[in-house]
Parts: C-alpha cells; sequence; structure tokens
C-alpha cells in the first residue's frame, strides 16, 4: 500500500479497481494471482472500507463489521488460510445460546484481513475516483482527486452502487434499473472506551438487545481489545430518523441506548460513528453486473449479500469476469 501524495500514476494496467474494501481486495488479489496487472484506489486513508478497526485510549474496536459466517467453500479456504497464519479466530458459536455456526473475527480486528489481502497489492490511498472516461481506443481512464488519470483496459467499481453509477453513467448504456434505484441503510454507531467491565455479558455480542439498537459488541470480551471499550450500532430505522440532528443531540441519544450495556464503568474516551452506505438494502440477484462492450464490471456487497462472505463472493466473481473480458479482448 503506497501513499498516494507524489506518486506517478504508472503505466496502463489491465484493470484498475475502485474501491479497496473486502470486495475490491478480493478481486484484485485473485487477478494478481492470474497474472494480470492491477492497481486499486480508495478514497479512505487505508484500506478496509466497512471493515474498519480504530485504536482508541488503548483499546482496539472494530467499528464496522462486527463478525462473519461462512457457508461457500472459497471462503472456507481463505478461512483455514488466516486460521493457520494467526489472523482469524472463532469469537463463538452465537450470542444467544449456541446454534453450531461459528462466528469468526480478525484476531486484531477485521481491518486485519483487509491488510492481508492487500499484502503485495497496488493500492493507492488516499485516491478518490472523481471522473471516468471510456476513451474512442477502447481504453478506461480514472481521474483521482489530485488530477491524476489512471488508464487501464478494464474497470471494476465496487464503490456503494449510487457512488459507481454516478462515475460511470455517462460511458456505458444500458445500466439496469436496480442501479438506479440502489438505496442503503443507514447505521449511526458509538464507540466507547471503558474504565473498567461493561455490563456485557460473555460472549460479549448482543444483537438487537434493545428498541432502537441493531448490535453490541464488548471488544475486551471479543478478544481483541486489552482494554474494556463498546461498539454499539443502532438499527436503521433509529439511524434514519436522526440521520440530520444535530451532531450533540445524536450523541447524547447514542449514549442513552448505550447506558445499559456500559453499566458502572466510567467512560474514557467515546467518538460517534457515522454509516452512510451501511446495508444494501435490495441487493442485485448476480454476484456482479458485466458490461462486455466496456469491460466494465460492477461488484460490492450490494450485489451478493449485505455481508462479509457477499462482498467477497462478488469480488470473486468480479474478478473471474475480468480475467474473461481481458482474455477475449487480447
Ligand atoms: C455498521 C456495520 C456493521 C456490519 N456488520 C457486519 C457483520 O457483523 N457481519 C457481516 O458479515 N457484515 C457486516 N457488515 C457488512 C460488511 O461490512 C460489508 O458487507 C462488506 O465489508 C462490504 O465490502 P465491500 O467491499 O462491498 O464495500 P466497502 O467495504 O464499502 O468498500 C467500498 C470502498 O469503496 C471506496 N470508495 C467509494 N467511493 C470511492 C471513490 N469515488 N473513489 C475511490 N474509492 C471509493 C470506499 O472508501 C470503500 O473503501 C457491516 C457493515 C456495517 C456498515
Amino acid at each position: 500500500m503506497t501513499s498516494q501524495a507524489g506518486r506517478a500514476p504508472g503505466p496502463e494496467v489491465d484493470t484498475l479497481i475502485i474501491g479497496a474494501g473486502l470486495s475490491g481486495l478480493v478481486a484484485a488479489r485473485r487477478l494478481v494471482d492470474a497474472g494480470l496487472s492491477v492497481r486499486v484506489l480508495d478514497k479512505g486513508r487505508s484500506v478496509g472500507g466497512r471493515l474498519a478497526t480504530r485504536r482508541m485510549s488503548g483499546a482496539v474496536v472494530d467499528h464496522g463489521a462486527q463478525f462473519f459466517t461462512v457457508r461457500g467453500q472459497s471462503l472456507a479456504d481463505q478461512v483455514d488460510d488466516w486460521t493457520s497464519r494467526g489472523l482469524v479466530t472463532v469469537w463463538c458459536r452465537g450470542f444467544e445460546g449456541e446454534d453450531g455456526h461459528p462466528r469468526y473475527i480478525g484476531t486484531t480486528g477485521m481491518n486485519s484481513l483487509a491488510k492481508d489481502l492487500a499484502t503485495g497489492v497496488d493500492v493507492r490511498v488516499p485516491s478518490m475516483a472523481v471522473a471516468t472516461r471510456f476513451d474512442d481506443l477502447g481504453h478506461w481512464e480514472v481521474t483521482t482527486d489530485d488530477g491524476t488519470i489512471h488508464r487501464s483496459r478494464s474497470l471494476v467499481s465496487t464503490a456503494p452502487v449510487p457512488q459507481s453509477f454516478s462515475l460511470v453513467f455517462e460511458s456505458v448504456e444500458g445500466l439496469p434499473r436496480a442501479v438506479f434505484d440502489a438505496d442503503y441503510d443507514r447505521t449511526l454507531g458509538l464507540l466507547v472506551v471503558l474504565d473498567g467491565p461493561s455490563a456485557v455479558a460473555p460472549p460479549g455480542g448482543m444483537q438487537q438487545p434493545s428498541s432502537g439498537v441493531a448490535f453490541v459488541a464488548d471488544n475486551a470480551l471479543k478478544g481483541i481489545s486489552a482494554v474494556p471499550a463498546l461498539t454499539l450500532h443502532a438499527d436503521p430505522d433509529w439511524s434514519l430518523e436522526r440521520w440530520d440532528a444535530d451532531p450533540s443531540a445524536i450523541e447524547s441519544e447514542l449514549h442513552r441506548l448505550a447506558e445499559p450495556f456500559i453499566g458502572g464503568a466510567g467512560i474514557v474516551e467515546a467518538q460517534v460513528k457515522r454509516w452512510r452506505f451501511a446495508t444494501p438494502r435490495q441487493p442485485w440477484s448476480e454476484r456482479c453486473w458485466i458490461d462486455e462492450s466496456t469491460r466494465l464490471v460492477l461488484g460490492g456487497d450490494a450485489f451478493a449479500g449485505p455481508r462479509f462472505e457477499g462482498a467477497w463472493e462478488s469480488g470473486i466473481a468480479a474478478a473471474e469476469a475480468v480475467v474473461t473480458l481481458c482474455r477475449s479482448h487480447r
């Protein structure tokens, strides 16, 4: 991973990927392994997107995805690899009693899995794609916010669908209706570092424990933080109702939601986190969307399901599509 500042765009690549979340990184990894040249652009300061881990007052806090489950063989194989290297472990097998299905976590936070996938990949951060163009010679140009123009033979965008749409709609005909209509639930969250144990019982996760709350995690009980710290995610309706409210009012309401889970511990530090594109409302029926004429692929969890494994599957499908498109265009 390199900082964008001072970097020349470098030569044209086989594929540019917009978005270094799980989907874009899985696609990049697969394409590099297939021998294609790849460059990934992300507007964030680091990789991971919604696989986000923050360090606060000595605590380690996952503030996007909290855990993941595995159904397909492809992710199962990756989990075996991550587990053998100590990067992934089982948090628990259910939150309100065991149901037998492992809930996996990154042992040092979910973001570490994104960093692992990005190792050895040409990732430019922070680097926001602000315009794209499919030129007369059949190549993509992606302009980033520092004015750099990156060129490629094919383009993958795994940004949230409305952002992908605004980047490519002038170059592509026949974008499906669902792309126009795509919408996402929002999440307001509170991260709280505590001076003692929280009131959350082992294993440290509670799904919909009270009105307005989607999930509460104790990052110490989860095993990623030496210091007690909670992550609280408000539910979509609660978040939407308050999204445009005064930030201090949102913070105090989030504290009210968190009180029962903090118990008698003191608050060392608290931060509000806003996820505008938290969860796609109506995932697309295919694992990615492909435009053969321009060698464009749209992917991300809006295509294969609104969770870690959906993003994973979409990234794999996007990579397979790009390999096919690039081979037929040689
Ligand atoms: C609060 C929350 C809790 C969640 N909890 C769970 C959970 O417990 N279990 C689970 O399985 N899933 C969970 N998820 C869902 C999971 O995190 C996502 O499904 C998955 O991480 C999505 O990956 P992605 O690559 O599709 O998208 P993202 O991670 O959103 O990646 C898209 C990337 O595109 C970048 N980008 C956007 N526009 C541009 C641009 N113009 N130029 C450059 N880059 C751009 C963004 O910066 C971002 O990094 C949760 C999500 C949230 C928000």
